[in-house]
This record gives C-alpha cells, sequence and structure tokens, in this order.
C-alpha cells in the first residue's frame, strides 16, 4: 500500500473510534511522510497537531497501522518545516513565563474540542502556525464559562512552546485599564506602560467588554492595536458578546475588531460534556462510571465552568463521605447545588474563611503581613473573584483598602499554590462548599 493511501484509510478507521471534530481538528494536514522497516514517521502542520497526536493517539495510529498493513510498527511524529519568523530580541521584561501572564496549565492539551467550540479551535491554531498573518485580530465570544479565556491562553502556550523567543502577553482588559489608570495617576510619563503592551509580539487581551465606556482606555487601547497590527503582530481578543454587540463602545474600535476573524464558543452538547466531565474527573485520579457521568452531564448543562464546579464538589463530598459517587449520591447532591446565578455575599465568603483560619475579618482587613493571615487573605480574594462580581479594586476595597495589584498578585500565587499543593487544593474545595452551602 503507498503511504497516501494507507495514512487515508488509517483516518477513515480512526474515524470510527474518535469524534470528527478531533479528526478535523487535529489530524488536519497529517500525512504519512515514510513509512520504511516497520517504522512509520508522521507529519504535522505544527507542534500543537504533533504532541496532541503523540500523547494521544500514538496507540490508537499504531493499532490501526498494524492491522491495516498486517506488521508491527513504531511511529515517530515531525513537524512539517515553515520559514522560520524573524526573531526579536529579548525585551527584559519577557524572560519568565509568570510575566507573560500565561498559565500554564490552559493548553490545547487540556481543552476538549467539541462541535461547540470545533471552529474557534480551527481559527486558534490557523493563528499559532502564523501568528500575525491570518486572522488579526482573532476576536472569540461567548457566554461566561465556555472556554474563551482557556483557548486564549492554549494560543499563548502553543506559540511559545513553538519558539520560547516569542514576546506573548497575557492581559485581562481590566488589567490593562487599571495599568494605565496607575500610570497616569503616578504622574509618570506613559511610556513603560506603552513599551510593556507595545513591545510584544503577540497580545492577547481577556475580556474586552471591560472597555466599555472607559474611553481614555479606548484611546490608549485603540493606538496600542494600531501600533500592533501595522508592524503584523498579532492581536487576540476574546468578549462576552459579539464587537458589535458592546455598548459605549467606540465605532473605530468595532471597526478594527471585525476586521479580522470573529467566532464564537457555543454551550456543549451532552457528548461534549460527558467528555469534559470525563477527563476532569481523570484529571483529579477519579474514575466515574458510564452512568454516573451520564447523569451529570444530562442534569447540569451550560456553562464549562459550573459543570466543573459542580463536579468537584460531587468528588469532595464523596471522598469526605468515603464512598464511589453513585447515580443516587449525584442527584441528591445536585438537589442541594444551588444551580448558577445565585447571589453569594461576599460577607458570607469572608466569615466562612475567616471561621476555618479561626481569624477575625478585622484581622484580616488589618496590615498585619504575618503568613497566617496572608493566606486567608489570600483565600478570601480568591473566592470573591470566583463566586462574585466584585472587581480586582472592589476587593482591594474590602480587604482593608489594599491595592489591586497586591491583589492580583495574591490571586496568581493562590493559583500557582494549587497547581503545585493537593492541600490547599482539598481545603478551597472544602471551603467552596461550606459557602455554596450558605448560599441556599
Ligand atoms: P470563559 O473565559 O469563556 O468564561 P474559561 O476559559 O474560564 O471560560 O473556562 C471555564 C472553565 O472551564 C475553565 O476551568 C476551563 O479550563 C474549563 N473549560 C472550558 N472549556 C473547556 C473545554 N473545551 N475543555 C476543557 N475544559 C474547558
Ligand atoms: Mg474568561
Amino acid at each position: 500500500m503507498q503511504e497516501k493511501e494507507l495514512w487515508k484509510n488509517t483516518i477513515s478507521c480512526l474515524e470510527t473510534e474518535l469524534s470528527k471534530a478531533t479528526i478535523s481538528t487535529f489530524f488536519a494536514g497529517t500525512e504519512l511522510a515514510s513509512f520504511k522497516g516497520g517504522h512509520a514517521k508522521i507529519r504535522c502542520p505544527n507542534h500543537l497537531s504533533a504532541n496532541y497526536l503523540k500523547t494521544r493517539y500514538a496507540d490508537f495510529i499504531i493499532n490501526t497501522i498494524n492491522t491495516l498493513s498486517g506488521s508491527s510498527c513504531s511511529v515517530s511524529f515531525e513537524v512539517r518545516k515553515i520559514t522560520p519568523k524573524k526573531v526579536h530580541d529579548l525585551g527584559p521584561i519577557f524572560k519568565t513565563k509568570e510575566q507573560s501572564g500565561l498559565v500554564s496549565t490552559y493548553t490545547f492539551e487540556s481543552f476538549v474540542v467539541g462541535l461547540s467550540n470545533q471552529l474557534a479551535v480551527s481559527v486558534a491554531q490557523a493563528v499559532i502556525e502564523q501568528p500575525g498573518n491570518l486572522h488579526n485580530p482573532l476576536f472569540l465570544h461567548s457566554g461566561v464559562g465556555l472556554g474563551k479565556t482557556h483557548l486564549m491562553h492554549a494560543i499563548g502556550n502553543a506559540i511559545k512552546q513553538q519558539n520560547q523567543n516569542t514576546r506573548v502577553l497575557y492581559s485581562p482588559a481590566e488589567q490593562f485599564t487599571n495599568e494605565l489608570i496607575k500610570a497616569i495617576q503616578s504622574r509618570r510619563p506613559t511610556s513603560s506602560f506603552r513599551k510593556r503592551f507595545r513591545s510584544v509580539d503577540v497580545l492577547l487581551i481577556d475580556d474586552i467588554q471591560f472597555l466599555a465606556g472607559r474611553e481614555a482606555t479606548q484611546e490608549e487601547f485603540f493606538n496600542t492595536f494600531n501600533e500592533l497590527y501595522l508592524s503584523n503582530k498579532q492581536v487576540v481578543l476574546t468578549s462576552d458578546r459579539h464587537p458589535s454587540e458592546i455598548q459605549r463602545l467606540e465605532r473605530r474600535l468595532v471597526s478594527r475588531f471585525s476586521g479580522g476573524m470573529i467566532t464564537d464558543i457555543q454551550e456543549p452538547d451532552l457528548d461534549m460534556r460527558i467528555e469534559i466531565i470525563r477527563r476532569k474527573a481523570a484529571e483529579k485520579g477519579a474514575t466515574l462510571q458510564e452512568e454516573v457521568l451520564l447523569a451529570l452531564a444530562e442534569q447540569i448543562s451550560g456553562s464549562i465552568r459550573q459543570l466543573e464546579g459542580i463536579l468537584n464538589q460531587i468528588l469532595t463530598i464523596a471522598s469526605a463521605q468515603n464512598v464511589t459517587p453513585t447515580t443516587e449520591l449525584v442527584s441528591g447532591i445536585l438537589q442541594n447545588i444551588p444551580q448558577s446565578k445565585k447571589f453569594i455575599s461576599p460577607e458570607n465568603i469572608v466569615s466562612t474563611v475567616c471561621e476555618h483560619f479561626s481569624t477575625k475579618p478585622e484581622t484580616v482587613r488589618s496590615k498585619k503581613r504575618s503568613r497566617d493571615i496572608v493566606l486567608p487573605r489570600q483565600i478570601i480574594a480568591y473566592f470573591l473573584r470566583d463566586l462574585t462580581q466584585l472587581s480586582l479594586q472592589n476587593i482591594g476595597e474590602m480587604l482593608g483598602g489594599r491595592d489591586h495589584t497586591t491583589i492580583l498578585h495574591g490571586l496568581e500565587k493562590i493559583e500557582n499554590d494549587l497547581t503545585e499543593s493537593n492541600f490547599l487544593k482539598n481545603q478551597l474545595e472544602a471551603l467552596r462548599v461550606e459557602i455554596l452551602g450558605k448560599t441556599s
């Protein structure tokens, strides 16, 4: 069998095992470069697809080629060469990952692809292949908790992975605004602010709807955008709605945003919800029975963030009771779990966390900076950010008039510690259950 035909047949066989979305997203543009001496060399259009195929589908591919060719083979994956882009000198600010603002766990590998986000993922892939060239800007929009932020970080991480020297900067629009205000208020020239946002190769601005009605920030962002755009730097934006539906956003910005690619993410269908729950449970080392997966996926629709939150609560409760989750347990818990959009009072968060750490709200708001006070303070900020609509500034005010950047650093610290400490993770999950439980 010719290589070409063998690969075509392999993909046809894989189509019976994997979803169409997976095939069209991660196998598009792949080919069997050579098949000699029992070794199959598979060429992929980019690192993302190569990594994905290698980590997830290597066994599938080997088994299928073995069956089709009647021999026993090994595989390797390589990336098709593209002409390297010009690399600029590294600015001092962009040496480490942390300064790019990227969360390393938000990758394509941990992103489930289904019908609802397939288009967004393919466009994102095109951006990774040719940043600044194909879809500029890329504008992603969807309701909350459907994966915009995750996908945006995944783009940044994948571009970094291709070339560590590419300067990527992720920033929520709120942070862009706050930093600008601070630069203006400090009466220092805004040049260092400008340098930070304009000397990048890839700029990722999350939740751009935050700029609505903020004229000075819009003006600054318009200039930032133009400068990057004119030098072919990639800009990726997200929003909770289509640019034309963002009220009080200047027409010239709407028109810039519409000049590239606008794509949305829809709510996940049942199959995708099942797959997401399966994967998130596996990430936590839990395996759920199929009927339990189905029960959960059927009863929770809408946001993936909510799906994840409820799964975490179920796993926490099951482990606290030392039982494996059954459909009965799931239904019992779901009845008691407040479904989305319930109002969670900030005071409830403060008092629950304080109680847990045997401290008082006054102490948390005080100037004290000992470790036993800093941790509950940061955890309160974390839940205020996660469960309420408060801005970083509001949170700073609630916590004794602290600066929003202090709050942001605290949040980053917790997010970081969470990836390393299971103890902290369990502690936060238990607290979350307690906070949500009190909100009925
Ligand atoms: P948004 O920015 O649209 O509000 P996020 O990107 O913050 O949503 O996603 C919310 C949560 O759901 C995150 O924990 C994210 O990892 C998870 N999530 C969203 N979409 C997916 C997906 N397709 N696969 C896996 N996890 C997802
Ligand atoms: Mg988001």
